[in-house]
């Protein structure tokens, strides 16, 4: 047993996991670029008070996992959270910099981490990565198409061609508490079925049992009361238009009414995103919806908004479960070794030189034999090992091809030259 171990919930991403995961990070901000996202950065921890406020102090994010964090010295009286999603600390940065005054909507792109102090399980940690994309200034409908395909353009870019999208609206302020007073209603009137956790939601968020997985709750959820049918008409024009958006796009979508989303910020559109066979499972790939409360409940003059955040662990966990191809670890062109044992600093040197040249080169630097010097760099897949030898007094090295078996003298001065052509030629077949 090693005396320390990752945090639960957290874990080490070794090399070549992590190669999978800056593919996905490549594709999100390639992406990010064709589409306009612009990136930005927001601290990893704000004031708790712009989550309870942001996503809503009643959400299981807020009351059972947000990392709280308390300074060991100084500041005491303010207190802190890691955040567990993006949205609240990139509207705070909006209404912080004033951004309304930019050429509206701003569209935002970040990829980093996110906390929550959630009970681990498979493809849920404590500390995970998002992808998160915002649009703020846009009343839709076209932009929540636009943000729609861009999630189904990232999983299909991934590698992941399958992955579905389910859509529902949750009204607004107009029309939503008249519906979620009839869902309240008719829960109490089953109250001897509902299990202890979704008892307790009926007083805080009556809106939540309908994303429930107990089955005894999915049976009832088949009689709920559909909010569709009392959308108010601003709602229901705007959903209309966000369907006719989808469908210009050609892009599939499951009605799903039972996708309400965690957070309290939400008004009409609501989406997740799912891996077909998956659907069943708790967990979504990804997920957003429209919040036009938020940038005002954040201090901001009202601004309607979109975004959604997609989930990289589950994504890159996806690709290595179907063993998708990601470029490996490159191999070195070259491996500088050499025949004196003591002699590293003019491997070092050379090693150097090529990789001023842009070669991907490597000089072994321990003191061993030369022999157990080429076997390393073939274990390492170089293509050629430079050979520092006597040779050298007289400027010449004896350059390797390691698969051919083949070697020849270069002079020190034409050794990169000599490499790059090499490596040109090579690479080219
Ligand atoms: P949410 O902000 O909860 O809608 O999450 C958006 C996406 O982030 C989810 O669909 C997941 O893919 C991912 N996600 C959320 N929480 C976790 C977690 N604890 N561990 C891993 N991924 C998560």
């Amino acid at each position: 047993m090693p005396a320390f171990r990752a945090p639960r919930g957290t874990r080490d991403i070794l090399p070549a996991e992590r190669r999978v995961f800056a593919h996905v990070e490549g594709v999100a901000s390639d992406l990010a670029d064709r589409y306009g996202y612009r990136p930005i950065d927001v601290p990893l921890f704000e004031q708790s008070a712009v989550f309870e406020r942001g996503v809503g102090a009643v959400t299981d994010i807020v009351e059972k996992e947000l990392f709280r964090v308390s300074p060991s010295r100084g500041e005491e009286r303010e207190r802190w959270a890691l955040r567990p999603e993006a949205t609240a600390g990139i509207v705070r940065a909006y209404v912080e910099h004033g951004l309304r005054t930019w050429a509206q909507p701003v569209r935002f792109s970040l990829l980093g981490p996110m906390f929550r102090y959630d009970r681990p399980q498979a493809g849920r940690y404590r500390q995970f990565w998002q992808w998160d994309a915002e649009a703020i200034g846009d009343p839709g409908p076209g932009v929540d198409a636009e943000l729609v395909e861009l999630g189904l353009r990232f999983y299909r870019d991934c590698g992941l061609p399958d992955v579905g999208v389910k859509l529902n609206t949750i009204g607004d302020t107009a029309c939503r508490p008249a519906y979620v007073a009839d869902l309240a209603g008719y829960y109490r009137g089953h109250l001897s079925k509902l299990p202890t956790l979704e008892r307790r939601r009926l007083e805080t968020n009556p809106l939540r049992l309908l994303d429930s997985k107990e089955p005894a709750m999915v049976e009832l959820n088949r009689d709920a009361p559909i909010l569709w049918d009392r959308l108010c008409d601003p709602c229901a024009a705007h959903f209309a238009g966000v369907r006719t958006h989808l469908e210009a796009l050609g892009i599939d979508y499951q009605l799903a009414p039972e996708i309400v989303r965690g957070l309290d910020y939400y008004t009409r559109t609501t989406f997740e995103f799912y891996r077909p066979g998956a659907e069943g499972q708790q967990d979504a790939l990804g997920g957003g919806g429209r919040y036009d409360g938020l940038v005002e409940l954040l201090g901001g003059q009202p601004t309607p908004a979109i975004g959604w955040a997609l989930g990289l662990d589950r994504v890159v966990n996806a690709l290595l479960e179907i063993g998708t191809d990601v470029e490996g670890e490159p191999a070195p062109v070259v491996v500088v070794v050499g025949a004196d044992p003591e002699d590293t600093a003019s491997r070092l040197r050379i090693a150097t030189a090529a990789r001023d040249a842009g070669l991907a080169s490597r000089a072994d630097l321990t003191h061993r034999r030369l022999g157990k010097q080429l076997e390393g760099a073939a274990r390492d897949g170089a293509h050629f090992a430079a050979i520092v030898g006597d040779e050298l007094a007289a400027g010449q090295i004896l350059l390797r091809d390691l698969p051919a078996g083949t070697q020849r003298s270069v002079a020190v001065g034409d050794l990169v030259k000599e490499l790059a052509r090499a490596d040109r030629t090579h690479r080219h077949g």
